[in-house]
């Protein structure tokens, strides 16, 4: 039985494939899991992870958390080729994905992806 709360999470998922990520994951072999109530990682002290190996993205976050669909889309820049640390690789696949957003009309989440690529600005 899944919880509200992963439901949420699996919705964000989907949207965020189809409005942002259309040409990635058409196999539908990712998986995004949120451990921040699972007793094996409470002591993680990430907020998310990308596991490249496993095909999955792990959230640690609430999922009321406003942050939640900006760090989906952040950890899902990651599983893009040749963008593992935080370079300009992945600050271009960021920048891409902000601009899907905006297309899209979700210029909220447009904002917050590029506010998270300066906080990675040096
Ligand atoms: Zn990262």
């Amino acid at each position: 039985m899944k919880s509200s709360g992963e439901k949420k999470i699996a919705m964000f998922f989907e949207q965020i494939k189809k409005d942002i990520f259309p040409e990635w994951d058409k196999k539908d072999e990712w998986r995004v899991k949120n451990i921040k109530h699972d007793s094996k990682h409470i002591n993680s002290d990430y907020l998310g992870k990308c596991d490249s190996t496993g095909k999955i993205i792990y959230l640690n976050l609430d999922p009321e958390d406003w942050k939640i669909e900006m760090l989906m889309v952040h950890e899902i820049c990651h599983a893009q080729k040749g963008c593992k640390s935080h370079g300009d690789q992945w600050k271009k696949k960021m920048q891409e994905a902000a601009y899907r957003c905006e297309s899209a009309g979700n210029y909220r989440l447009a904002d917050q992806i590029r506010h998270e690529i300066e906080n990675y600005s040096s």
